[in-house]
C-alpha cells in the first residue's frame, strides 16, 4: 500500500495536474524541481505560486503537502547545447527530435528524485511524462519510465513506484482530469476552481511569455507548447 509520494513539479500544467492527482491518492506528498538554467525563470517562479495557491483554495489538500525541494542542477545546463538553456531557434534537429529535448534530462531528475525519497521516505515518484505529446522525447516513453523504476529500486535497494498518470492521455484530457480531480478535492467549486489556478498560475510557454493572457492561460500562442496547451483547452471546453 502505497501512502506518500514526491512529485516532479515544475510549475506546468501537466505537472499541476500531477500534484492534484497525488494528493487526491496519498497521504503525505511533497514536490521537487531542478533549477538547470532554464533559459526563463519563470517556470521556477510559477511553480511556488501554484503551490501557495493550491494550499489557500484547497485545505484538505494543504494538510497533505508537505516540503518542497528545489535542486541546483546548472551541470546540465553545462552539458547540453538545447533551445531550452540556449538562446537559439526552436527546430527540429538532424535526429528527429525538437531541439528542445535535452538528452538524459529526465534520466537526471528521477534519479536525483529518487535519492530525495530514498532520504524522505517517500514511496512514489509521480512525473508527468506523456508518449502522446508530438515531441516524442525518448526520455519520456513509458519503457524508460518501467527501466528506471527497476534501476532505482535496484541501486537503491528500495521498492519505488514510478507513476505517470498522463502517460497516454492527451492535453484535453489533461484538462478534463484536473477538472474531475478538483471536482472531487472537497473544496467548494472545486473542479472549476483547478482549471483557473492551472490556467492564470501554471507557465508552459518555451518562451517564457507572461504578457499575453489567452483563454487557457499565458503565453506566445504561437510556441509547440503554447499551440498544444491552446488546442488541448479548446477541445476540452468543447466537451464540456
Ligand atoms: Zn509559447
Amino acid at each position: 500500500m502505497h501512502t506518500s509520494a514526491l512529485v516532479l513539479f515544475s510549475g506546468g500544467q501537466d505537472s499541476t495536474t500531477c500534484l492534484a492527482h497525488a494528493l487526491a491518492t496519498y497521504a503525505r506528498v511533497e514536490t521537487i524541481a531542478f533549477d538547470y538554467r532554464q533559459r526563463h525563470r519563470v517556470e521556477l517562479d510559477a511553480r511556488l505560486t501554484v503551490l501557495a495557491e493550491v494550499r489557500a483554495k484547497f485545505p484538505q489538500w494543504a494538510n497533505k503537502l508537505g516540503e518542497d525541494h528545489l535542486l541546483d542542477l546548472a551541470v546540465l545546463g553545462e552539458v547540453s547545447d538545447t533551445s531550452l538553456t540556449r538562446d537559439t531557434a526552436f527546430k527540429m534537429a538532424q535526429s528527429g527530435l525538437p531541439n528542445t529535448f535535452v538528452p538524459g534530462r529526465n534520466l537526471l531528475f528521477l534519479t536525483l528524485a529518487g535519492a530525495v525519497a530514498y532520504r524522505r521516505d517517500l514511496q512514489v515518484l509521480v512525473t508527468g511524462v506523456c508518449e502522446t505529446d508530438f515531441s516524442g522525447y525518448p526520455d519520456c516513453r513509458d519503457d524508460t519510465m518501467k527501466a528506471m523504476q527497476l534501476a532505482l529500486s535496484l541501486g537503491m535497494d528500495k521498492r519505488f513506484l514510478i507513476e505517470t498518470p498522463l502517460m497516454w492521455i492527451d492535453k484535453a484530457a489533461t484538462w478534463a482530469m484536473a477538472h474531475r480531480l478538483g471536482g472531487a478535492s472537497g473544496a467548494v467549486g472545486g473542479g472549476d476552481a483547478l482549471v483557473e489556478l492551472i490556467i492564470e498560475h501554471t507557465h508552459t510557454c518555451y518562451l517564457g511569455d507572461r504578457s499575453h493572457r489567452h483563454p487557457w492561460g499565458y503565453g506566445c500562442g504561437e510556441c509547440p507548447a503554447c499551440e498544444l496547451r491552446a488546442r488541448g483547452y479548446e477541445r476540452f471546453v468543447t466537451s464540456l
